[in-house]
């Protein structure tokens, strides 16, 4: 299978991705957490991307869309894609590396909530910087405030997790990402809208629903 999951910053497509690989044996392929590695590595893309994701802005389509499709060719059991595509360029991309690949898209998946909500769960996540786990202080509490529940040790709030750099992402997601969904509508692209604003559970099944249908 090869999906896409979109939906805004904080929808919890990380969350639910986790889920899916678990149950469907796909490849994850989450774009930030991509970025996030090439920085911790100090490679020159990483070192390209810092600026951009500090500020809430979004890294340039024709480094993602490389480093993407050259993830995609890797997952050959199928794969979940997180945070891409991120612009309608992007999408555009997206369908030229399928095409070439001659592979094409099972389902896209739009995870739906509003804004406030979207706040309150970013501002309040914490990743795990060696296995990235990811918890909330609410909504998703570790066993021990703080500590990952595998042992890695101390939990950390990512940089663009507050709440200034929150508002820019949000920016940025209305300005540039939503239009991607209708993108995929244009193209005659059914867009399958799972309203995300309840229990971590509930979405799973939702979204479990709608895979186990196409599955067959
Ligand atoms: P995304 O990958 O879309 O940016 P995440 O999966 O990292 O989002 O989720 C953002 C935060 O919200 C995390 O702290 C996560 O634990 C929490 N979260 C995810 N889904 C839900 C939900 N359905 N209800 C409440 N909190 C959630
Ligand atoms: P995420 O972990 O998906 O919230 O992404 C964190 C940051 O990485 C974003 O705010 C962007 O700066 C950058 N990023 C992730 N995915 C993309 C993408 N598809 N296009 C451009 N920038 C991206």
């Amino acid at each position: 299978m090869r999906l896409i999951l979109l939906g805004p910053p904080g929808a919890g497509k990380g969350t639910q991705c986790k889920r899916i690989v678990e149950k469907y044996g796909l490849t994850h392929l989450s774009s930030g957490d991509i970025l996030r590695a090439e920085r911790a590595a100090g490679t020159a893309l990483g070192r390209k991307a810092q600026s951009y994701m500090d500020s809430g802005a979004l890294v340039p389509d024709d480094v993602i869309i490389d480093m993407m499709a050259g993830a995609m060719q890797k997952a050959a059991g199928g794969y979940v894609l997180d945070g891409f595509p991120r612009t309608v360029a992007q999408a555009e991309g997206l369908d030229a590396a399928l095409d070439k690949a001659g592979q094409t898209l099972d389902a896209i998946v739009n995870l739906v909530v509003d804004d406030e909500v979207i706040a309150r769960r970013l501002t309040g996540r914490r990743s795990c910087p060696v296995c990235g786990a990811v918890y909330h202080i609410e909504n998703l509490k570790p066993r021990v405030e703080g500590q990952c529940d595998k042992g890695c040790g101390p939990l950390v709030q990512r940089d663009d997790d507050k709440p200034q750099v929150v508002r820019a992402r949000l920016k940025t997601y209305h300005e540039q990402t939503a239009a991607v969904v209708g993108y995929y509508q244009r193209r005659g692209r059914s867009v399958v809208e799972i309203d995300a604003d309840r229990d971590i559970d509930d979405v799973t099944t939702a979204l479990f629903a709608e895979l186990d249908r196409l599955a067959g």
